[in-house]
């Protein structure tokens, strides 16, 4: 059995991000032959030392332990994030306490700790072979695509940079600051990263990045040492199929994110795990993450659409009912689940919430899009 198996033509997969690692590592795990095609020279290369929350409210089970059942490793820094400061448009700031951490804050990028190089550690560990600076052209067998995200949806712009400050997480829910999306600080182990997250008004993101560095500086102290200029966008789309021809996408190239807040870490690792599974077990993919995946992010596009008429009245009303629930964690959780208050909204927040991503043929291979050249990404 063993041997018929490694007869059989490898798999590609294109992207070693999170979610083509883990579809990688899972077809490894099961004996298949895994070519991964990584364009970049490294891992994690449009992050560069970001840090970002794999987060904890998804699901009942922690997100770690989610992770090792679905046989990925666990083996990079996580700090967990239990408490922390939500500020409203006021400046306002409200508690955030949760007995069980709310996000586990991880860096991206090639650093010898990261949430990537842990990934590439075990895939390459399990046989996989990794081809840096090979941009996959065309995919004739078997393989999975996995080049992130296609369009922008989202944008976060800021600095990545040292610090004296305390670990920690604080966020800032003002349109005058993040345009339907919130400001964020996160401090680990004397490096940080502050953000504008952006769901709109791009074209005036200097403005908005200077307004958060302004608000975090005055709010609670924000210091930098040698900042450097970092930022990446997202694309969120719920595809009717996630294939294209025979090969399934996962993660952000299927457009497979958190709509409401770009916690997409989760969905690329979940997404990379099941199309494997698809390919092993001859189960047809869209019906995996359509019972997976999809309840999560209809009822996320609803979130969004909520959070995005909010306003600064809305947001204090939010985050007041927030702080005042006991179980944090619990309530994140309720609120990414379908509920039928918000399967009834589904049609007015699918009309108000519609991806930048026009282009649904782009399935990245034999594509001459503007991605897929390259000249969106100038940091690359
Ligand atoms: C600034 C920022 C902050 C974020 N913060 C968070 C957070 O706090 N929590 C969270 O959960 N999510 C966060 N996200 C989202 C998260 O980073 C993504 O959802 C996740 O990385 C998607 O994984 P992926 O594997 O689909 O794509 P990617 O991580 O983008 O990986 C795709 C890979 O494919 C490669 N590639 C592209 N084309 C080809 C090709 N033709 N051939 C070979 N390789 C190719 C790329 O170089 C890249 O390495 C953030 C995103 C940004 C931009």
């Amino acid at each position: 059995m063993e041997n018929k198996i490694q007869f059989k033509a490898p798999i590609e997969v294109a992207g070693a991000g999170p979610a083509g690692l883990a579809a990688a590592i899972t077809l490894a795990h099961a004996g298949r032959r895994v070519i991964v095609h990584e364009t970049q020279k490294e891992v994690g290369h449009r992050f560069g030392g970001d840090f970002q929350g794999i987060e904890n409210w998804t699901t009942t089970e922690d997100a770690l332990s989610v992770l090792k059942k679905s046989g990925i490793t666990t083996d990079f820094t996580a700090m967990p994030s239990r408490n922390g400061t939500v500020f409203d448009g006021a400046g306002k700031p409200y508690a955030i306490n949760s007995d069980e951490p709310l996000f586990y804050l991880v860096e991206r990028g090639p650093g010898p700790d990261t949430f990537d190089s842990a990934l590439l550690r075990q895939a390459q560990a399990l046989g996989v072979e990794v081809r840096f600076n090979s941009r996959l052209r065309h995919m004739a067998g078997e393989g999975i695509l996995a080049a992130g995200p296609r369009a922008a949806d989202a944008i976060a712009v800021g600095y990545h940079f040292e610090t004296d400050m305390a670990d920690g997480y604080w966020a800032i829910c003002d349109n005058e600051l993040a345009p339907q999306g919130y400001a964020y600080l996160l401090v680990m182990n004397g490096r940080g990263t502050v953000k504008s997250c952006m769901f709109s008004g791009f074209k005036q993101e200097k403005r908005y990045l200077q307004r958060t560095i302004a608000a975090f500086e005055r709010l609670v102290g924000l210091e930098m040492r040698n900042p450097q200029p970092h930022g990446g966008s997202g694309n969120f789309r719920i595809p009717d199929s996630a294939y294209s021809g025979p090969h399934p996408l996962v993660g952000e190239q299927a457009g497979f994110q958190d709509t409401l807040w770009g916690f997409g870490m989760r969905l690329a690792v979940s997404s990379g795990v099941l199309a494997a599974q698809s390919l092993l077990s001859g189960e047809n993919y869209d019906t995996l993450w359509q019972r997976e995946l999809k309840p999560q992010m209809k009822t996320s596009v609803v979130n969004r659409a909520l959070f995005s008429v909010a306003g600064s009245y809305g947001y204090s009303w939010f985050l007041k009912q927030l702080v005042s629930t006991p179980n944090l964690r619990e309530s994140l959780r309720q609120h990414y689940q379908p509920s039928w208050p918000k399967r009834l909204l589904g049609p007015w927040a699918r009309r108000r919430y519609e991806s930048q991503r026009k282009d649904l043929t782009c399935d990245h291979i034999d594509c001459h899009c503007i991605w897929c050249r390259g000249e969106c990404c100038a940091h690359d």
